[in-house]
């Protein structure tokens, strides 16, 4: 937990968000300013600030993001979907806790 992080916070129930998933490991979430129909963000609970930061102790938690990806979409009905992770500032990355995008069912115009 870090005091001054966003996703920290919605982990720890402060602030609001359109939770779609809460296990031990992680939290999923609606992206409040979503690029597609359907883009939601599965977030660690742990405070790991970039991907760049992961060792082979992060393996199995990335892994289950990445399984747990395909089955929240398959449950909101996407047939296909994308996934991204911004790394690092010059990679997009604007919250310092690392989340996986999954976005599917088109652009929102
Ligand atoms: P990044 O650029 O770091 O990969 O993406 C951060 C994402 O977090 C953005 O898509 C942004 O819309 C989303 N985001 C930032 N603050 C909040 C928030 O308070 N609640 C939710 N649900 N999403 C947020
Ligand atoms: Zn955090």
């Amino acid at each position: 937990m870090s005091a001054d992080c966003i996703f920290c916070k919605i982990a720890a129930g402060t602030i609001p968000s359109k939770m779609l998933y809460e296990d031990e490991d992680v939290i999923v979430f609606h992206d409040i300013r979503p690029l597609a129909k359907t883009h939601f963000l599965i977030v660690p609970k742990a405070h790991i600030e970039t991907l760049k930061d992961c060792t082979v102790a992060h393996q199995s938690l990335l892994g289950k993001m990445m399984l747990l990806a395909a089955k929240l979409a398959a449950e909101q009905g996407l047939v296909g979907y994308k996934t991204m992770m911004n790394v690092g500032r010059e990679g997009g990355q604007e919250v310092f806790h690392i989340h996986l995008h999954v976005f599917g069912g088109g652009a929102v115009a």
